[in-house]
């Protein structure tokens, strides 16, 4: 029995519909899925009903975009609570400094020569927490570019002509929100962020696992990672990360998280001392012992 705890859909830069994605769980034999779009947690409802159709159990997730010392960190938030205010508020000033930021960027391609309209990105993108992989699908569909690398290569690669950086929120503030909303915080793909001792410095904030398990962690890292999880008392996730056919193939499969895992992420979120109790909400409130 096998999970999946990091994917995403057309919610954010993946390009597989809920369906998509369930249907390729399926062919995977996953047991249980969680959805992690990019700073979202639109997609959850409609990915709970299809697995829930295809006998697939779920987790609510998102992947919410913060940075530490100036680093981008991604913070994957489990078992949020949809309905809580505060992190549907960030969550949305988030999705408002990603169009901005494909506004910046097409005016800059603009002033490069690129006749591209940040209309037709949101028009192709068709979602709430667009990035720099719609804006070079973009480019590719119009022609400018002959693909998705090609256009990062020329224009969207830090410091290149169309890049334009992104604004996000200070680590401990994401682990804030994401317990705020009664989830678990969860360091995604430490291997990306080539800084082993921000993750002690998160654990101070509250971070409570591990992302172990990533396709990009190859080389004896998820040894390495579940070691340091082991020693600072974290839990140890894992998934794919898929983006659907965005880039090269989709990753779903590579990366199979034993539900044992789960087990104990599950465990630990009923077992925790609780904040308040859950105001309800379709996702991810799990009844607590009263405390
Ligand atoms: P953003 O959050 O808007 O800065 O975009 C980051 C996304 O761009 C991540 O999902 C990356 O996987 C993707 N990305 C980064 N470099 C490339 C590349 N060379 N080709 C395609 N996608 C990329
Ligand atoms: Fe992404
Ligand atoms: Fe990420
Ligand atoms: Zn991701």
């Amino acid at each position: 029995m096998f999970a999946d705890l990091h994917l995403h859909t057309r919610y954010s830069d993946g390009t597989y519909t809920s369906g998509d994605l369930v249907a390729a769980a399926s062919g995977h034999g996953l047991a249980l899925i969680s959805l992690t779009d990019h700073d979202t947690l639109e997609g959850c409802a409609e990915v709970e009903a299809e697995a829930a159709k295809a006998g697939i159990r779920f987790i609510s997730g998102t992947e919410v975009t913060a940075e530490l010392f100036g680093r981008e960190l991604h913070i994957l938030g489990y078992l949020v609570d949809s309905a809580s205010e505060p992190l549907a508020r960030e969550l949305e000033r988030a999705q408002g400094i990603r169009q901005n930021r494909v506004r910046q960027m097409v005016a800059r391609l603009q002033s490069q020569g690129i006749p591209l309209e940040a209309e037709a990105v949101f028009e192709m993108a068709k979602c709430n927490a667009p990035g720099r992989p719609h804006v070079a699908r973009a480019l590719v569909q119009a022609g400018h570019c002959g693909s998705l690398d090609e256009a990062f290569e020329r224009f969207l690669k830090k410091d290149r002509p169309g890049w334009v950086p992104k604004e996000k929120m200070p680590a401990a503030k994401a682990i804030e929100l994401i317990h705020g909303a009664h989830g678990l915080a969860v360091l995604a793909h430490p291997g990306l962020n080539h800084d082993d001792s921000l993750i002690a410095k998160l654990k101070d904030f509250g971070l409570d696992g591990l992302e172990c398990f990533h396709p990009k962690h190859g080389g004896g890292a998820t040894a390495k990672y579940q070691a340091i999880a082991r020693d600072l008392g974290l839990l140890v996730t894992g998934g794919s990360d898929c983006h659907g056919r965005s880039k090269n193939r989709p990753t779903m499969g590579s990366v199979k998280l034993p539900m044992s895992f789960v087990d104990t992420l599950l465990d630990y979120q009923r077992n925790r001392p609780s904040s308040p109790a859950p105001t309800g909400g379709p996702h991810g409130s799990h009844p607590r012992p009263a405390s």
